[in-house]
């Protein structure tokens, strides 16, 4: 048997050496966005460029070009948040019509992402004359659109903040900056989520981002290009993982068209649906 060594007492006045603390190795969260995009590739391969193929099959090839002015892009946005899109036509054209300006017409070109008819061809508003409009007044102009209450003093407080930084109300800056940079100065004005920032940086530049609004996201989840209990603001990173740059704009248009014309909030028309032998709505075990 060996020999106990006693641990030898520290010297008066003298304080013993700390053992030193083993540090826990640290772990790293795991990125949600990668993760998603792993699960996909491993459990169901392909999954993204077949609903892809099969919907520019069924609707057509979409083609970027640009839509509108970005400012007026942004605008017409606005006016869209919670209510139809024909009822933001409404509401744009009566801008147009309360507060005309000398500017070169405009062209809507709407494409099969817009629900509305498409506006007509006439300049902008004056965006100076919205700014500095008496409230109550601008509320009366958009009230035709709905909600006039709450976005007209959301229409002033942009067309503010643009004028205030820029020093007018030009954004075409924003189609030189990184899409990322370009998404968080738009989402910085109040009342401007990821979802109305993509749709101007997607339609205006062509930017790469991926605007998921209710159609494409229930549309999304339906199939699983989606997890079912992803946010709205989640599936904005979610779908920047799996989706090519070069394809979001496409995908963005063709599933907001399919969740108006066969995959409906309610009764889905399964039976027309070029997708259907992989979603995991008909079929929890789709591949
Ligand atoms: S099969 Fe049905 S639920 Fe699935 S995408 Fe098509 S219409 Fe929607």
């Amino acid at each position: 048997m060996s020999p106990r060594v006693a641990a030898t007492p520290a010297k008066a006045g003298t304080t013993r050496p700390k053992a030193t603390a083993r540090k826990k190795p640290t772990r790293r969260k795991p990125d949600p966005v990668r993760q998603w995009a792993s699960y996909l590739a491993r459990y169901r391969p392909g999954l993204q460029r077949y609903v892809l193929d099969a919907l520019t099959q069924t609707y057509g090839e979409q083609i970027w070009e640009p839509r509108l002015d970005p400012t007026s892009e942004l605008i017409l946005t606005i006016l869209t948040q919670n209510t139809a899109d024909v009822n933001a036509e409404k509401a744009y054209e009566a801008l147009r019509l309360a507060y005309p300006s000398e500017r070169e017409a405009e062209v809507h070109r709407p494409g099969i992402g817009w629900g509305g008819e498409g506006l007509s061809t006439a300049p902008p508003p004056d965006w100076s004359r919205v700014e500095f409009a008496p409230l109550p007044e601008l509320i009366d102009v958009i009230r035709p659109g709905g909600l006039g209450p709450q976005k007209a003093p959301r229409l002033q407080a942009t067309l503010r903040r643009i004028r205030e930084e820029r020093g007018d109300y030009s954004l075409l800056f924003l189609g030189d900056l990184p899409a990322l940079e370009a998404r968080d100065w738009l989402t910085s004005i109040d009342g401007v989520g990821k979802k109305t920032a993509s749709i101007v940086l997607a339609f205006c530049f062509g930017t790469p981002l991926m605007a998921v609004d209710r159609h494409v996201e229930r549309v999304s989840k339906r199939i699983g290009l989606l997890p079912a209990k992803a946010t709205a603001d989640q599936a904005h990173e979610l779908f920047l993982g799996i989706l090519e740059p070069d394809d979001m704009y496409a995908a963005h248009v063709l599933l907001i068209h399919h969740g108006r014309v066969i995959c409906h909030a309610q009764r889905p028309l399964h039976d027309l649906c070029p997708v259907r032998d992989r979603c995991r709505f008909v079929n929890p075990k789709a591949t």
